[in-house]
C-alpha cells in the first residue's frame, strides 16, 4: 500500500473531474457515451484501448468505486455490481460450470448457504459444505472439479474468525483459488489478499456505505493467481468464446479476471451497480476507518456488558477473551473482531421475540452493518428457510439474536437493552 488507508478511503479512483475540475466525484448519470470515431469505438470493443461504452459495462463514477475498493483491499481491479449476492455469482462465473463445484464453510450468511446449497444447480454447480476449523476436512472435500472454497472472515452470524492463510495454503496446493466474502470485517479489519485470499467479494449494502441507503456488492481480484497453472479456468486461460476467442489471461495479465467480469460477466449476466449508488457508497467509504473503530470499541463495551449479565446465556463475539476464536483476532483481523455478534437468552425463543419488540434504539432489520444499532431474531427470519442442523452451524438457534452494534453512545445502547431484557425475562 503506498498511501494509508485513512487517504485511500477518501482520494483512491477519484481525481478531479478531468471535464469540470469538480471536487466530490460527479455521479455520471449516462447510459451511453459518444465515440470519437468509428476506429475509437472498434478499439473500445477490442479492448485494446480502456474506455467507455454502455454503462451496463462500466461507467465513471462506477470505477472510481472500483478503483478504490481494490486499493483498500490491495487487489488488481474490481467489478462492482448489484448486490453481495450478484457479487458472489460474478466472482463464481469465470470459474464455474456444468458439473464444476464450490467447496464453501458451513459458516456463511443465511441467504448465501441458500445461493449456494440451492439456487446454483439451476447452472449446474454445486457446493459442498464443510467446518472450515477443520482442514482435513477442507482437503478431503476438493476434488478433480472443486473450481474455489469460498469463505467469510468474520462470520455472520456466529462470531467465528477464519484462518484465511491456512485456507489459502489449501487452494495453493490444489491450484485453485480462495474466496472471500469480507463485508462483516472490511478492508480496515481485514484484508485477505495480505493472507493468501485470490478473490474478495463484499455486500456494499453494509459497513462500506454503512448507513443503509444501497444495495450493492464488488468483486476484487489480487491479480496474483495463476489462471493458466492448469486446465481448470478456460474462460480465463484459453480462447473465450463468449469475447471472440480472447484469451484473457493470455492477453490481459494481472487484469483478466476484472476485464473478463466487465467484458463478459456484466455484459451478459447484467449485475450492473447503477452510479447513484456507487455515488452513496463513495461517500459511505470515506468514513470507513472512523466509523469502523468505533463500531469495534462499542462492540467490546456491549459485549462486555451482555456477558456479564444473568439474563445472557451466551455471548458469541470473537472480541471477548472467553471467544475460542479470540486468538486468531490477531492474526486475521488485529484492529477488532467487528461489531456483529450473536447473544443467546434465558427464556428461549419466546424471550428473543419480546426483545426484539421491546427495544427502542435498536432497530428490528434484516440488515448489518448500519450507523445504527440493528437487531434481528436470525432463526424467525433471515435463517428461516435453512434446516436445524445449517442453523445450529450458522449459530443461529432459536434462543440467539443477532445483533449489529451501531455507532451511537454505547450507554445508550446498553440502557436500551437493559430495558428490553428486563421486560423480555421478566
Ligand atoms: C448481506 C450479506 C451478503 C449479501 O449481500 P446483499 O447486498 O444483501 O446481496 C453476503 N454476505 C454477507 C456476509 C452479508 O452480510
Amino acid at each position: 500500500m503506498t498511501q494509508g488507508f485513512d487517504t485511500l478511503q477518501i482520494h483512491a479512483g477519484a481525481e478531479p473531474d478531468p471535464a469540470t475540475g469538480a471536487r466530490q466525484t460527479p455521479i455520471y448519470q449516462t447510459t451511453a457515451y459518444v465515440f470519437r470515431d468509428a476506429d475509437h469505438a472498434a478499439a473500445l470493443f477490442n479492448l485494446q484501448e480502456v474506455g467507455y461504452i454502455y454503462s451496463r459495462l462500466t461507467n465513471p463514477t462506477v470505477s472510481a468505486l472500483q478503483s478504490r475498493v481494490a486499493a483498500l483491499e490491495g487487489g488488481a481491479g474490481a467489478v462492482a455490481c448489484s448486490s453481495g449476492h450478484a457479487a458472489q455469482i460474478m466472482a463464481l462465473f469465470p470459474l464455474m460450470g456444468p458439473g464444476k463445484n464450490v467447496v464453501a464453510s458451513t459458516r456463511l450468511y443465511g441467504g448465501t448457504v441458500t445461493q449456494l446449497s440451492n439456487t446454483i444447480k439451476r447452472f449446474g454447480w454445486s457446493a459442498k459444505f464443510v467446518d472450515t476449523d477443520d482442514l482435513d476436512a477442507v482437503k478431503a472435500a476438493i476434488d478433480d472439479d472443486t473450481r474455489a472454497i469460498f469463505c467469510e472472515t468474520i462470520a455472520n452470524p456466529g462470531g467465528y474468525i477464519t484462518d484465511i492463510d491456512a485456507l489459502a495454503k489449501i487452494g495453493d496446493e490444489a491450484g485453485i483459488p480462495l474466496i472471500v466474502d469480507n463485508t462483516s470485517a472490511t478492508p480496515y479489519l481485514c484484508r485477505p489478499i495480505e493472507h493468501g485470499a485470490t478473490l474478495v467479494v463484499h455486500s456494499l449494502t453494509k459497513y462500506l456505505t454503512g448507513n443503509g441507503t444501497v444495495t450493492g456488492g464488488i468483486v476484487v481480484d489480487s491479480g496474483k493467481f495463476d489462471w493458466s497453472q492448469n486446465d481448470k479456468f478456460p474462460s480465463l486461460s484459453q480462447p473465450e468464446p463468449a469475447y471472440h476467442g480472447l484469451n484473457f489471461h493470455g492477453a490481459l495479465g494481472a487484469m483478466a479476471f476484472t476485464f473478463h467480469g466487465i467484458a463478459v460477466g456484466l455484459r451478459d449476466l447484467g449485475m450492473t451497480l447503477n452510479p447513484q449508488a456507487a455515488h452513496y457508497t463513495l461517500m459511505g467509504i470515506e468514513t470507513l476507518s472512523l466509523r469502523m473503530e468505533k463500531h469495534v470499541a462499542n462492540a467490546i463495551k456491549v459485549a462486555e456488558w451482555l456477558e456479564k449479565d444473568p439474563r445472557i446465556e451466551k455471548v458469541t463475539y470473537a472480541g471477548l477473551k472467553s471467544s475460542p476464536y479470540y486468538d486468531r483476532i490477531a492474526k486475521i483481523c488485529p484492529k477488532g473482531a467487528g461489531a456483529l455478534f450473536t447473544f443467546a437468552v434465558k427464556g428461549g425463543y419466546d424471550a428473543c421475540v419480546k426483545l426484539v419488540n421491546e427495544l427502542e434504539l435498536f432497530s428490528h432489520v434484516a440488515n448489518l452493518g448500519d450507523t445504527r444499532s440493528l437487531i434481528i431474531h436470525s432463526a424467525s427470519t433471515t435463517h428461516r428457510q435453512l434446516s436445524d442442523e445449517q442453523r445450529a452451524a450458522a449459530g443461529a438457534d432459536p434462543n440467539v439474536v443477532r445483533v449489529s452494534i451501531g455507532t451511537e453512545d454505547p450507554a445508550d445502547i446498553i440502557a436500551d437493552l437493559d430495558q428490553a431484557l428486563a421486560k423480555a425475562t421478566a
